[in-house]
Formats: structure tokens, sequence, C-alpha cells
């Protein structure tokens, strides 16, 4: 093999180690490139994520917010219900007791109405009895037990009759009593 043949042979070697290492080298790049590629559309995703996150974490709060302002107004409402319910309670408890009073009250009229009625048939009975004492003192008097024309004193003699003219109560009818003589028919009163 010449010198010259040699070289280019070498040559050729050399080229070839370089056409290698080029071609490395360009698969390098290639790789690198992609993975740079890769890379940023992970860091696009990432931000967009982020900004994707950042928005979420935005509307999370604007939520909390709302549900804060929510739970605010109901506690509102439930108050003013509560408050409500409170008032109408107390407005059935007083319709109740308004009822429970005019029940009390007709029963104190019923009372009274009884107590009226029991009190006028005390009060007749206790007028009679004074009526009936006052007619039997009349009747018991032995001083009257005389024939004020005769002087006849025989009690079988002298009979106790009923002086329809002498009335002593319109109610209950009481009339008074009167004396009449056996002997000589004479009648008088106490
Ligand atoms: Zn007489």
């Amino acid at each position: 093999m010449s010198d010259n043949s040699k070289d280019i042979v070498e040559d050729e070697k050399e080229n070839l180690h370089l056409k290698n290492k080029m071609d490395a080298l360009t698969k390098k790049i290639n790789d690198l490139e992609s993975e740079n590629k890769l890379l940023s559309e992970k860091v696009k995703t990432i931000s967009t994520e982020d900004a994707e996150k950042s928005n979420m974490e935005e509307k999370i709060n604007d939520l909390k917010q709302k549900i804060i302002d929510l739970e605010i107004e109901k506690k509102i409402r439930l108050e003013k219900s509560e408050d409500l319910d409170a008032k109408q309670g107390y407005v059935s408890f007083l319709e109740k007791e308004i009822s429970n009073m005019e029940n009390a009250m007709e029963n104190l009229h019923k009372s009274i109405k009884n107590l009226e009625t029991e009190k006028k048939i005390i009060s007749r009975s206790f007028e009679k009895s004074i009526i009936q004492e006052k007619v039997d003192l009349g009747t018991e008097s032995q001083v009257r037990r005389a024939c004020p024309k005769c002087g006849n004193k025989i009690h079988s003699q002298i009979r106790e009759i009923v002086d329809k003219t002498y009335l002593i109560s319109t109610y209950p009818k009481l009339y008074g009593k009167k004396f009449q003589c056996g002997m000589c028919g004479e009648e008088w009163r106490k």
C-alpha cells in the first residue's frame, strides 16, 4: 500500500469517524430538542395548570365567600323564623289562656246562677219557717184560746181555721189562722 493510498484510507477512516461522531451529535441534538420540546410543553402545561389552579382557587374563594354569605343569610332567616315561631307560640298560648278564662267565667256564671237558685230556695224555706213560726206563735197563744164573746175555754170547742182574708205571704202562699168558737160561732184572730 502506497503512502498516498494509506493516507486516503486514514482520511476515510477519520472521515467515517467524524461522520459517526456528527451523526451521534445530531442525534443527541435531536434528542435534546425533543426533550426540550417536551420540557417546554410540560412547562407550558404546568403554567397553564398553575393559572387554572389559581383561577380555581379564586373561584373556590368566591364560593367560600358565597357560602359564608348564605350561612349568614340563613342564620338571619332562621332567627327571623324563630322569632316568628316564638311570636306565633305566644299568640296561641294567649288564645288558649283566653279560652281557658272564658271557660272559667262560664263556670263562674253557672256557679253564681246555682248559688242564686240555692239562695232563693234557702231564703224561701227560711221565710216559710219564719212565717210558720209566726203562725204557730199566733195559734199557740193560750190567752187567745178563749172565746172573747162567750168566754168558752174548752179547747175541743175552739177550732183553728184558715183565715183567707189574712194573707201573710204571696209566695209561698200562706194565710193566717183564726179561731172559731164551737159554742157561739164567734171568730177571732190573734
Ligand atoms: Zn163563744
